[in-house]
């Protein structure tokens, strides 16, 4: 298996030298050459997998570079037990008639990103430690992406983790999680300013090419491609979960932001999973749900992103989107640089021609939530069930019932679990969201930060001091 550019410029490469770059070298961003395909009688043959046996078989397709037995032994420690509090790691909970969720969530940081981290985390060390080489990553978070990179390499041999917050501005319950990892290779460094100051020092510093060089500086940012593999899975087994024989089909439903879950989902449609929809839900920043229902993307400047009560979704410019467009566009890659290039021009990308295609073909329907419509959805839920979803489920949940059919069971992703956004369920329902009995003292665990001023050289300064080199 070998990997190219969506824009065409780059020499087909191995999954291992892909894996800790982050942009194709053209600009654009990394796809297989040739997606693998799975017939019905293998699907049938899955079903009584457990999930790391089942991440076996798929991620093996894509990692041809590694043995296999060692590639077995990565994906079992990442999919052991004892890193989730569910045994089946991915629980499917019956949730209403014709819908289900998908517990993606179980993993140390409560949200569906674990999955692919712990992955990730594994895959690594490995490739580091057979190039005997190291890795330092340099990350901006506001809080959901920092704490599961962190926790996924956290005490991994040849990674150093460079994580920027803004000093004050996470909740008691993010900063608890973050900071009370005591482990050598993680280094939280809370500046003074807001997340764009964290995100600019770190433009700033990846984008010096000679220290970018000699520190080894790295990231792993949802373009990723060992993630979006290790999403495919769970499409896998959420069907295995829900259906008796391979000639049944159903729907997902995915609350979206950087359309890094989703695409895992198109991607296992066409490896040939019997999905019949693939329901794109998003909240007020709906530049998405707006391209799937016209044709027309045009992604929004920051300071139209609106701050909502589903903040991870709180995104206005799609970084894996390109994936998507590039199967749209026939995988030409001189096709996609052009329409790339057009984004830049004019701002917008207009692909309305296709649009009809968007459902018939790849089976892409979308809807949004407003702020009220999270909040009726979580109420209502736990009035009728005594189920307690978070917000941006509730926002998947709100979008898939206008999409469920008689027959084909509508899978929704959960995407983190309602402890984690305690303020909007407490709005929405007037009690605590429980929260997992082993992080009940996670507040009284001691912490490490150390605080920075909003300034790149000290940062740097920082960076020179305890990198792995
Ligand atoms: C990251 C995230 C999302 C959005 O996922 P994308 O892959 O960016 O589309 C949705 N919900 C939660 C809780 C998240 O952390």
């Amino acid at each position: 298996m070998k990997y190219q550019s969506t824009r065409g410029g780059m020499a087909p490469q191995p999954f291992s030298d892909i894996l800790l770059e982050g942009l194709a070298p053209d600009g654009g961003l990394t796809v297989p050459v040739a997606l693998p395909t799975i017939t019905p009688d293998q699907l049938d043959s899955w079903r009584d997998h457990s999930y790391a046996e089942l991440a076996f078989e798929i991620l093996q397709l894509f990692i041809t570079d590694v043995p296999a037995q060692d590639l077995r032994s990565l994906v079992q420690a990442a999919y052991d037990p004892a890193n989730f509090t569910h045994p089946d790691i991915v629980p499917v909970k019956p949730l209403e008639e014709g819908l289900m969720l998908l517990g993606l969530s179980q993993g140390p940081t409560l949200a569906f990103k674990d999955i692919a981290m712990q992955f990730l985390g594994q895959v690594f060390e490995y490739v580091l430690s057979r190039r005997a080489t190291t890795l330092n990553i340099l990350g901006a978070t506001s809080g959901d992406t920092g704490s599961a990179a962190e926790y996924a390499l956290r005490g991994k041999k040849g990674v150093q983790v460079f994580m920027l917050s803004p000093k004050g501005r996470m909740s008691a319950f993010q900063r608890a999680q973050m900071y009370s990892l005591q482990d050598d290779n993680i280094h939280n460094l809370a500046i003074e300013g807001v997340f764009d100051d964290c995100q600019d020092i770190v433009k700033t510093l990846a984008g010096d090419l000679q220290f970018k060089e000699a520190y080894h500086l790295g990231a792993v940012n949802s373009i990723n491609w060992a993630r979006i593999a290790a999403q495919i899975v769970y499409y896998f087994w959420g069907w295995l979960r829900s259906t008796q024989q391979s000639s049944q089909s159903v729907s997902f439903a995915v609350p979206t932001g950087n359309f890094g879950n989703i695409l895992a989902g198109h991607l296992a449609r066409r490896m040939g999973l019997p999905i019949h929809r693939l329901v794109l839900a998003t909240n007020e920043n709906n530049v998405l749900e707006e391209f799937f229902r016209t044709g027309v993307y045009r992604p929004r400047q920051a300071d139209h992103t609106h701050a909502t009560s589903s903040p991870s979704m709180d995104i206005s410019r799609a970084s894996n989107f390109e994936r998507f467009v590039f199967d749209l566009l026939g995988q030409d890659g001189d096709r996609v640089g052009a329409a790339w290039a057009q984004l830049a021009r004019d701002g917008m990308l207009d692909l309305s021609e296709d649009q009809a295609r968007l459902c018939t073909e790849f089976g892409f329907v979308a809807g949004a939530s407003s702020h009220a419509d999270r909040l009726a959805t979580i109420r209502q839920l736990y009035q009728a069930t005594g189920i307690i979803i978070d917000p941006h489920t509730a926002d998947g949940v709100h979008v898939a019932r206008d999409y469920v059919e008689d027959g084909i069971p509508m899978i929704v992703l959960e995407t983190a679990l309602p402890a984690k956004f305690a303020e909007v369920v407490q709005e929405a329902i007037g009690i605590e969201a429980p929260v997992p009995a082993h992080l009940k003292d996670l507040s009284n665990l001691p912490q490490k930060v150390v605080n920075l001023p909003g300034d790149a050289q000290r940062v740097a300064d920082y960076i020179r001091q305890h990198a792995a080199i």
